[in-house]
């Protein structure tokens, strides 16, 4: 696989579905002529062309610059039709990991709620008083709730200040450090990390059994916090459940302030959505912005997804925003929460198309053909309902939602590689849907 093609898996994560079977899936990444400056992607048509640029350039640059640590400029051209000389080498500027800094992610573009106002008031804090209130300072929360937002938002007013300020991710943290050993410039390395002011360091959980670079790490760490640098970590988990961690690193990951994100509430989403709007300046009534607070379970950037999609559409086709609309672009991805999906009745009814009992699939029985259809049934109980995975877990009697966890990989994987599967899969969710 090339750069270019692990790029666009990255950018995969971050979007919706359908934005990228529609749009991103028909850029072609041109190893031969890209340089390690310059990106060269093509689209088959000026529609997709436009609405790359638009919408995903700069993400592009970003996650190029994440890996490579280099200024990329990102080029799309069309098919059969690129011309070379449009590109501006001249353009091209050289720059440090400060850049990697996302300059709209600040605490004004932050909207703060219940659920992740303890979290705001200690970023707040660490970044009025670097390396003397919390120090670290541990942030986690689920996928797509604001953290790497929130630590940017603090490193962007120290970079404001002047400080020097290190954003990466633990993967490039990784990466860097495999290339100055490389290199055999580990000197180069230390000192890098080690004369920052602040060190911002994202989903830390990377680093898990990753052993060479947790020592590593772990002597970065001291010499920050000995001179009294800020340091904020990132991750998914609270430092405890981070399995594969260094004892020496948890405890010290616990010695500053662990605060943490938690799915945000309707009024926050509302509050969210509204900030999305005006700052996209995208108009969008009150039952619309309810509507989308409502159907939209938790994640954050998936809300943001569905915001760019409305605002394309309506451009596309010419049409204003309203209710109906809003419900038509979103019948794909929105899971409503419709009364007669409960837990009860699609295990029952994937019971039945499966030809086992219900009682089966809620028992401890670990038969092949029972964990199988198990595990269809969890798979789509999290799909179409709002039921939370510890909540699951209990449902089904498993040990905790990291089984939940598990099995959900597990289908998603047989969904990917597995043509036959996902077609079963999508019978049985629409059967289920239809019959509700
Ligand atoms: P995480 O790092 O937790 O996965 P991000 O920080 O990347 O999540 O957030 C995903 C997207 O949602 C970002 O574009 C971010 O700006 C936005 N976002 C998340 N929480 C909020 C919030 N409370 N207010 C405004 N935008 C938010
Ligand atoms: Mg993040």
């Amino acid at each position: 696989m090339n750069i270019g093609q692990e790029i666009l898996l990255q950018l995969k994560d971050e979007i919706t579905e359908v934005e990228y079977n529609r749009y991103v899936k028909q850029l072609t990444y041109d190893a031969k002529k890209s340089t390690s400056d310059i990106a060269i992607f093509y689209v088959p048509n000026a529609l997709i062309s436009n609405w790359i640029k638009n919408k995903f350039t700069s993400k592009l640059e970003h996650l190029f610059e994440l890996k490579t640590s280099n200024k990329v400029i990102v080029n799309i051209g069309l098919k059969n039709s690129f011309n070379k000389t449009k590109i501006k080498t001249q353009e091209i500027k050289k720059t440090t990991t400060h850049s990697l800094l996302n300059p709209s992610h600040t605490f004004n573009n932050f909207m703060i709620g219940g659920s992740n106002q303890f979290a705001y008031a200690a970023v707040k804090s660490v970044s009025e008083k670097p390396g003397e209130t919390y120090n670290p300072l541990f942030i986690y929360g689920g996928v797509g709730l604001g953290k790497t937002h929130l630590m940017q938002a603090a490193g962007n007013v120290l970079q404001n200040q002047g400080k020097n300020v290190i954003y990466t991710t633990s993967e490039q943290f990784l990466n860097d450090f495999l290339r100055h050993v490389r290199n055999q410039t580990m000197e180069k390395f230390k000192e890098k990390y080690r004369e920052c002011d602040a060190l911002l360091i994202d989903d830390i959980q990377f680093l898990s059994n990753k052993e060479t670079i947790q020592e590593e790490f772990f002597h970065t760490f001291e010499a920050l916090k000995t001179t009294g640098k800020q340091i904020i970590l990132t991750a998914d988990k609270h430092p405890k459940k981070i399995g594969g961690l260094e004892k020496r690193l948890q405890s010290r990951f616990e010695h500053g302030l662990v605060a943490d994100i938690q799915p945000p509430e309707l009024e926050t989403k509302i509050a969210i959505i509204e900030n999305k709007c005006k700052i996209n300046k995208v108009n969008l009534s009150k039952d619309i912005i309810n509507y989308i607070a409502t159907v939209i379970e938790s994640n954050v950037r998936e809300i943001e997804g569905i915001l760019s999609k409305l605002h394309a559409y309506s451009q596309l086709i010419h049409v204003d925003i309203d209710l109906e609309f809003t419900k038509n672009v979103l019948k794909d991805q929105i899971q409503e929460n419709r009364a007669n999906l409960t837990l009860n009745n699609i295990t029952k009814f994937v019971a039945k198309d499966l030809n086992i009992k219900p009682s089966e699939i809620r028992s401890k029985g670990r038969s092949k053909n029972i964990v199988y259809v198990r595990r269809i049934c969890i798979y789509l109980c999290r799909e179409l309902t709002q039921n939370t995975m510890p909540q699951l877990a209990q449902y089904f009697g498993m040990k905790d939602h990291t089984a939940i966890s598990h099995t959900l990989k597990k289908i998603n994987s047989l969904i990917k590689n597995d043509e036959d599967f996902k077609v079963k899969i999508e019978e049985l969710t629409n059967k289920i849907k239809s019959n509700s």
